[in-house]
């Protein structure tokens, strides 16, 4: 979304002389203030303008880039993440491939007997386990598996940028959301969802539709 003439206006008459009230903003433009309501706001929800009751609107003084990058920043993984596909430690490879196809997606997370967090295997370990000669459904999931402490996690709080840049450095799919658990004197996984680079797709497109620049 980009700022109408008006809008660009308005914070031209706000940076000039703010602090000041939204009828004398109307004033000067020759508008009733009805008519200016929908900018006012939308100025001040994206960050151009604060609004102080009795006092009026100021320009607030952050430009376009401090704007996006706090947009960013908002975006966290608790609001995105989708559900976790998981399959027991227990599974075969050929579970693996039935659930990786009926559940369409990329990756899988592995849990132990106690429900947490054990592994990761994604479409090209199970090709790679699919390339040997051996019977698929005798193959336990967990031998093919990336397994704990080398799995990437994020947590719910965690920014979708920060989550980014572990897809990036790490060279991965996707990362499990997970919270901790005390499991006797070890700390031990519970997964909560996932986030994956179609994750990342879709607050990078939300964000090109959201942002005023
Ligand atoms: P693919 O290899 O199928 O394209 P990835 O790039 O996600 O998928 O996986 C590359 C390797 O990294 C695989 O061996 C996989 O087990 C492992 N892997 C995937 N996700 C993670 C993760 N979150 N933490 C650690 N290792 C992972």
């Amino acid at each position: 979304m980009e700022l109408t003439k008006r809008q660009q206006l308005i914070i031209e008459i706000v940076k000039g002389d703010g602090p000041i009230t939204g009828e004398q903003i109307a004033e000067r433009l020759s508008l009733t203030r009805a008519t200016l309501r929908p900018d006012l706001a939308i100025l001040t929800m994206t960050g151009f303008l604060d609004a102080r009751p009795r006092v009026g609107y100021f320009y607030t003084g952050k430009d376009s880039n401090q704007l996006i990058k706090e947009e960013v920043r908002r975006k966290v993984v608790k609001d995105y993440k989708a559900p976790p596909i998981i399959i027991k430690e227990s599974s075969s490879v050929y579970d693996g491939i039935c659930t990786l196809f009926l559940e369409d997606v990329g990756t899988l997370f592995v849990t132990n007997a106690a429900g947490h967090l054990a592994g990761v295997v994604s479409r090209k370990d199970l090709l790679r386990a699919a390339l040997g000669k051996q019977n698929l459904e005798d193959v336990p999931i967990s031998i093919i598996m990336t397994r704990m402490p080398n799995i990437v996690t994020c947590e719910p709080e965690e920014t979708l940028l920060e989550v980014a840049k572990k897809l990036i450095d790490y060279q991965i799919d996707s990362l499990p959301v997970v919270r901790k658990v005390s499991n006797g004197s070890k700390t031990a996984y519970e997964v909560l969802g996932r986030v994956t680079k179609t994750t990342i797709t879709r607050g990078f497109v939300e964000l090109g539709s959201e942002v005023t620049v």
